[in-house]
């Protein structure tokens, strides 16, 4: 995403946010308690411009904030185990070939940032910032606060509403106007961001980041075809160390913007026996790697812009109805009616023999009937009824003894001994 895509995005958000959370209190809030400053209006909107401050206080450190970088030259320290991520089949430390630099645990290349991020999350458009380990902690305040800010503003909404058709006084239009466009905008950013910070709190709960969340599905999907066995997720320190190392130790300052602890480079593994907890994320064992790509290797057109030979598709490639269609007209018996442009003289069918059939492939070569000889025995593809009905008919008629049949056969001794006759002319027999 380019700059100013991305400064787009953020005064979009800074601009929504403002909408909502002043529009309603100018047009909305102020006209209902009668434009007088009251203490009941002040305890009305005193905790709402307080989640709004600490909301848009998250969100401008989130976007500022660097979610953490590689330091240059920075190495994993090979004889501490505690907090080192082994890469499974090489058993060597990560390696980042983009930046060219060893890559600490948790961390991931964002393509955006075009740099390794540590304790990679997510790249996210709406801050135009990636979220990872320095920054984890305001993204997750703001989320928290954008639900609680949003619901506060649904609640003076619909309060004002319920007041309203209660007393059966008139809105002034600017109110009915910014109460309609307040819920409009409200109600689906509510529902939205609900939904993304349940899955987060979901992820915090068990020290996870998106991407990690990706890799647990993934390991689910293994275990579950028996490829590896049941691994823990490495990070996984129990609930309240979860969210203190992202918060914070102390619950009294979960709420506020504290910077989150650590350095990013190294993190706590869960004590447990499980030799394989520090190969996080485990490879599926029958993965073939991809060769290493050759550089030597350049990357040139075809010199023809056809797939197949000259002017022509590949026909293998054509839709199997179509194909079903060909294989039907040039079938014995014809799918068309015979006045159609179309229609051939239907051929002689030849009946199913299975010795001659050749192994493993469908033998095309007795028009229409499929036949394949596989590990199963012989299987028949798609015989039409006339079909059947005529090879009923042939095997009935060539029952021995069932018929006699004139064989208009010419014997060898009349060929060698020739009626003399025969060979004058009928003309000259008639003058004779
Ligand atoms: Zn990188
Ligand atoms: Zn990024």
């Amino acid at each position: 995403m380019g700059r100013l895509t991305g400064r787009l995005f953020v005064g979009f958000t800074t601009a929504l946010i403002c909408f909502i959370a002043y529009s309603s209190q100018i047009f909305v809030v102020w006209p209902w308690y009668g434009r007088v400053l009251s203490i009941e209006l002040l305890t009305l909107l005193v905790p709402f411009n307080a989640l709004v401050g600490m909301l848009l206080w998250n969100y401008y450190l989130c976007v500022v904030t660097d979610p953490g970088r590689v330091p240059p030259g920075w190495q994993p320290d090979v004889q501490d185990n505690d907090g080192y991520e082994v890469k499974k089949l090489t058993r060597g430390p990560r390696y980042c070939r983009t930046c060219d630099a060893f890559k600490p645990p948790r961390a991931h290349h964002c393509r955006q940032c075009k740099r390794c991020i540590l304790r990679m999350d997510h790249h996210c458009p709406w801050v135009n910032n990636c979220v990872g380990h320095f920054n984890y902690g305001y993204f997750f305040r703001f989320l928290f606060y954008v639900n609680c800010a949003c619901s506060y503003h649904l609640a003076i909404h619909v309060r004002r509403i319920y007041v309203a058709t209660q007393t059966w006084e008139n809105f002034e239009s600017s109110e009915m106007i910014f109460i309609i466009l307040n819920m409009a905008t409200c109600i689906p950013v509510w529902l939205a961001v609900g939904g993304f910070s349940l899955y987060h709190f979901y992820l915090l709960s068990g020290n996870s980041t998106t991407i990690e969340g990706w890799e647990k599905d993934k390991v689910a999907t293994l275990v579950r075809r028996g490829k590896i066995h049941e691994i823990k997720f490495p990070y996984n320190l129990g609930l309240w160390r979860n969210i203190c190392s992202v918060l914070g130790d102390s619950p009294l300052w979960w709420c506020w913007p504290t910077v989150t602890p650590g350095t990013g480079l190294k993190y706590q593994l869960a004590e447990g026996d499980d030799p394989d907890a520090e190969n996080w994320p485990p490879e599926d064992p029958t993965h073939v790697p991809m060769p290493e790509p050759d550089p030597n290797h350049k990357f040139s057109l075809p010199s023809s812009p056809w797939t197949y030979q000259n002017g022509s598709v590949n026909p293998y490639l054509q839709p199997s109805n179509a194909r079903r269609r060909q294989t039907t007209r040039n079938g014995p018996y014809s799918a068309l009616p015979p006045y159609h442009p179309d229609y051939r003289e239907p051929e002689a069918v030849v009946p199913y023999d299975p010795a001659s059939s050749s192994e493993d492939e469908y033998d095309n070569s007795r028009s229409g009937i499929r036949v394949r000889r596989g590990s199963e025995g012989y299987e028949i593809k798609s015989i039409n009824r006339e079909a059947i009905m005529q090879g009923f008919i042939e095997d009935r008629t060539r029952e021995p003894g069932r018929y006699n049949y004139y064989d208009p056969e010419v014997s060898s001794e009349s060929e060698a001994e020739e009626d003399p006759d025969d060979s004058v002319p009928l003309a000259a027999k008639l003058q004779s």
